[in-house]
């Protein structure tokens, strides 16, 4: 089918302003945050699951490739449409569509903005836990097909966690139903298959989650250190005497500097690390925990330790977080996030190896990331424009990939594999798992539509069948 023919088919299943094929759009939508580029032939903007399903048949049929898309913010290249076809944007499917408070349900459409969910459950006292640093603008639907984590997660788990069931478009366009409201579903767990799935297996089209109650009390504290190490060895030893904060996120010299010219969160520009430690639940112990922290910070060295007084100071002391990798345009235009996990116990002996790497390939490193759950995200910084530096980037990050591995972490805590790790996927997969995953792919995707060139790395591709 010619695209011509295609659009026309298109714009008989959703309203024709609502498929969008002008070059401007097919440039637009051939971005994520990753490094990675495409070229969609058309884009949908679907406004129901039936047109979803519909979408999908089409595609199926003419064997066009089907990409799934939230707001592109992965960083792993995952809303690339690597082969053309046709990108579904969720973008109007973005509606709350029951908050039940009995049974600590929420159910949405997947385009719904995470902030935005958080923001309405607060108003009834209760939190939707994972947070990634991008909920202003990521969607529920693109957090599950990243199985996305946060600073919360620390304590409160991943997205996988709070995902109770979904509607899902398969690949012929059947509507199904996965998990339910209830904690615990017979049969085989097809949601936990489907988070993390980075769209290669359906497209959500409604999602039920789990919501808490809101905590009673919160306590933020910024521990300054004048060694990583020292940092490094605090987060081990607080996890190590029984206390999970709600969060433990470390940033380095470089990151504070450039958070500090853009966000003025109040970092002290001499550290060479700071520590945002956040405790929460109930208001009674919690400053006998903040009290155990603070002793345990100045056995690992800390200068100095403060602690929010109010709501203000501690949004200031987020706004720093959150916006550190916005921060780093000021020092380099491009960077490559590497989402690499290790042991926590390992982080002082991988963050010195981490800014070797970075010695030996010429390239400056900076850190920001979740220090509780060993999730580095050590940020390269260049300039895209530079094709040599460029390949140095790509060449530090594999490397800092490979060490994650061989200290006995993995390649992604929370970005997902997209296409930018799958030639790492060897580093953690034997053959036989790979083959294993592939096989649930093919059950899922007969004709390989969904997403293809995504997560699993091409058998042939492999240095030991080349
Ligand atoms: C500044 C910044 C900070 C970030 N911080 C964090 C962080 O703290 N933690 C974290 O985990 N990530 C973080 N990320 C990465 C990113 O924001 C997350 O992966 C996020 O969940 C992606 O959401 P999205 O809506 O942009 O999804 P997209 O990027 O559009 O899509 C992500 C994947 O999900 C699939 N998908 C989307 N919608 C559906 C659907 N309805 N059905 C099936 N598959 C679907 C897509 O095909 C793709 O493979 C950050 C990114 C940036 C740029």
């Amino acid at each position: 089918m010619d695209s011509a023919e295609l659009i026309d088919r298109l714009q008989k299943i959703v309203e024709p302003g609502y498929v969008l094929s002008s070059e401007m759009d097919l440039a637009l939508y051939g971005y994520d945050a990753s490094l990675e580029r495409g070229r969609p032939d058309v884009v949908v903007v679907p406004g129901s699951t039936q047109e979803v399903s519909r979408v999908v048949a089409l595609a199926y049929r003419e064997k066009i490739p089907v990409v799934a898309r939230g707001s592109g913010t992965n960083l792993s290249g995952g809303s690339i449409p690597l082969k053309g076809g046709i990108v579904v944007h969720f973008s109007r499917m973005n509606r709350i569509l029951e908050i039940d408070i009995p049974n600590r349900t929420v159910t949405v459409e997947p385009g719904l903005i995470t902030l935005d969910l958080q923001n309405r459950l607060l108003k009834e006292g209760f939190v939707y836990a994972p947070d990634p640093a991008s909920q202003k603008v990521s969607t529920i639907g693109g957090n599950l097909g990243e199985n996305s984590g946060g600073p919360h997660c620390l304590k409160y788990g991943v997205t996988t966690n709070h995902v109770l069931g979904a509607e899902v478009v398969l690949y012929d366009g059947t509507v199904v139903w996965t998990g339910g409201k209830s904690q615990d579903n017979p049969g085989y767990d097809l949601t936990g298959l489907l988070v993390g799935s980075e769209g290669t297996l359906g497209l959500v089209t409604k999602v039920i989650l789990k919501i808490l109650r809101a905590p009673e009390a919160v306590k933020t504290m910024l521990a300054i250190y004048s060694s990583i190490e020292d940092a490094s060895n605090t987060v081990s030893a607080i996890i190590a005497e029984g206390i999970i904060p709600a969060t433990l996120e470390m940033m380095d010299h470089l990151i504070i500097t450039a958070v500090e010219e853009s966000v003025h969160a109040g970092y002290p520009l001499d550290a060479a690390a700071v520590l945002i430690i956040e405790l929460d639940g109930m208001s009674d112990g919690m400053d006998r925990q903040a009290e155990k922290i603070l002793e345990i910070c100045k056995r690992h060295g800390v200068t100095d330790i403060q602690v929010a007084k109010d709501d203000a100071a501690r949004e200031r002391l987020w706004a720093g977080r959150k916006g550190a990798f916005g921060a780093v345009a000021r020092l380099r235009p491009s960077y490559m996030v590497c989402d690499g996990t290790v042991p926590r116990t390992r982080l002082p002996e991988v963050l010195s190896r981490v800014m070797e790497v970075g010695k030996k390939h010429g390239v400056l490193i900076g850190n920001v990331f979740h220090a509780g759950d060993g999730n580095l995200h050590p940020l390269i910084l260049f300039d895209e424009r530079d094709e040599g530096e460029l390949q140095r980037v790509q060449k530090a990050a594999s490397e800092i990939l490979k060490i994650c591995a061989k200290v006995g972490g993995t390649i992604s805590g929370e970005h997902g594999i997209g296409v930018e790790k799958i030639k790492e996927m060897p580093l953690v997969f034997s053959d036989r798992d790979l083959e294993a995953m592939r096989q649930v792919k093919t059950a899922f995707d007969p004709e390989g539509i969904l997403n293809p060139g995504k997560i699993l790395p091409d058998p042939l591709s492999l240095p030991q069948n080349r």
